[in-house]
């Protein structure tokens, strides 16, 4: 299912496995980056926050965006997320399906995640 030239994302900060292909690096002059993020079913991220915020569109599949203290909600092709800076929150595949999404960061050189703990078993299956 990963495209060829995907690679693997960071485990350390993924539950299950996940593939990211770059279409627009670091250093270029919109200092968006953007990534193609592909997750297994089942895979999330842990939960981290942005410190410029980012936009989440989907591509593929189905999964899930949650916030901190908020009810997930369900994604599909075509929908959007706006993710305000430093909200705590994750995003991934649904237990039966792929998930695609395009993951845009603004501001990339201002400041990297800040990655926090996984979603555990327990808040990932409440969600479902
Ligand atoms: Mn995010």
């Amino acid at each position: 299912m990963a495209p060829a030239s995907a690679q693997p994302a960071q485990a350390q900060y993924f539950t299950g496995t996940a593939w990211v292909k770059m279409l627009a690096n670091a250093g270029n002059a919109t200092d968006c980056t953007v990534g193609d993020v592909l997750f297994e079913p089942g895979c999330r991220n842990n939960w981290h926050s942005h410190p410029h915020g980012q936009l989440l569109v989907v591509t593929s599949g189905t999964g899930y965006y949650q916030e901190k203290g908020q009810p997930a909600r369900l994604l599909r092709p075509g929908d959007t997320v706006v993710i305000a800076p430093d909200v705590v929150h994750w995003h991934g595949a649904t237990a039966t399906d792929w998930f695609a999404h395009l993951a845009i960061n603004p501001s990339a050189s201002q400041g990297a995640p800040v990655w926090l703990e996984p979603v555990t078993d327990a808040e990932y299956q409440a969600v479902h």
